[in-house]
């Protein structure tokens, strides 16, 4: 007779889908396709927009590659000063509640996602 040792296979499977995740690796995506560090998701070329961190204004070079989408609502909710002083950085971006807010939702909308297609989204309802 043969006793099968009790194995924490759910558990086990879990912490594999965490640590894949984690590493980004867990689903197909091809080099070429940059990912949106706001939103984190994939940044087809139609979508694609370079955003100054530091605003070009206030002397700022470097440039971080956004969905269209999440680049204007960076502008809509900061003024190029507050872009400059405080928000110069991604990570200083997403601790701000309405980018939060605004990450959550683009999240659940597909890549080619822009304003144009909210209209018609709505419509559909
Ligand atoms: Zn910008
Ligand atoms: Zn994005």
């Amino acid at each position: 007779m043969r006793i099968e040792p009790r194995q924490p296979q759910a558990v086990d499977f879990q912490a594999r889908m965490a640590r894949k995740q984690r590493n980004n690796e867990g689903w197909y995506r091809p080099a070429e396709i940059p990912l949106c560090p706001l939103c984190e998701r994939p940044i087809p070329a139609s979508q694609s927009d370079d955003h100054h961190l530091v605003p070009r204004v206030k002397g700022g070079k470097e440039t971080s590659e956004l969905h269209r989408i999440c680049h204007r609502q960076i502008h809509a909710l900061f003024s190029e000063a507050e872009l400059a002083q405080q928000y110069s950085t991604v990570e200083a971006l997403l601790l701000v509640p309405a980018i939060q807010k605004f990450v959550a939702w683009v999240k659940s909308k597909p890549v080619e996602f822009c304003d144009g297609a909210k209209l018609s989204n709505r419509l559909r309802r």
